[in-house]
C-alpha cells in the first residue's frame, strides 16, 4: 500500500462495512479481518462505494479528494492490507 497521500487511509480491522455494494456482496455483517498476505483480490473504497479492477484505477481514484479503502480477498472477503 502506497501511504504517500495522507487523504487515502486503509480501514482498520474489526471495522464493519456498510456501503451498499459491500452489503450485497457480504451481507449485513461484514467485518474487516486482517490481511492473509496473499496478492490476488482489488482495492475497494468505502467513502466512494467503488471498486477497482488494477493498479492504475485506484491509484488515478486517489490522486484527490478523501479516500477511505479496504482490500477484497476473493478467499476471505475484507481485508486490511
Ligand atoms: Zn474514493
Ligand atoms: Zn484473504
Amino acid at each position: 500500500m502506497n501511504n504517500k497521500e495522507e487523504n487515502v487511509r486503509v480501514v482498520e480491522v474489526g471495522s464493519i462495512i456498510g456501503t451498499p455494494s459491500i452489503r450485497k456482496a457480504f451481507g449485513d455483517s461484514a467485518i474487516v479481518k486482517p490481511s492473509c498476505g496473499g496478492k490476488k483480490g482489488n482495492w475497494y473504497c468505502i467513502t466512494c462505494d467503488c471498486g477497482f479492477t488494477n493498479q492504475f484505477n485506484k491509484d488515478t481514484h486517489i490522486s484527490q479528494g478523501t479516500h477511505l479503502l479496504v482490500w477484497i480477498c476473493p478467499e476471505h472477503g475484507l481485508e486490511t492490507q
